[in-house]
């Protein structure tokens, strides 16, 4: 009978899905992914570096996207989009 393989004791509230908070990185937002460390563009949208998951949009606003790393599979997170101009005059 073979043995269930239990991954126990790394279960910790932040050890499935990295958190990158945009506003705290400077340049254009590139940032190293947490854990294999390849260069993630957020602006690139090739998906060649990482996968979108899933995105969060609140009142036309990108507020969140999950990403998955196509190197090493992490999911992060990332917060704190600019809020970008959507040109809408609205007076
Ligand atoms: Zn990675």
């Amino acid at each position: 009978m073979p043995e269930t393989v239990a991954q126990q004791g790394n279960n910790t509230q932040q050890s499935l899905v990295n958190e990158v908070d945009l506003t705290k990185i400077d340049g254009n937002g590139d940032f190293p992914c947490p854990k294999c460390g390849v260069t993630i563009s957020p602006e690139d949208e090739t998906e060649d570096v990482y996968t979108i998951i899933s995105e969060t949009v609140t009142n036309d606003t990108l507020e969140a996207l999950v990403i998955k790393c196509n190197a090493c599979a992490t999911q992060i997170r990332l917060t704190g989009f600019p809020a970008l101009d959507m040109d809408a005059p609205n007076q």
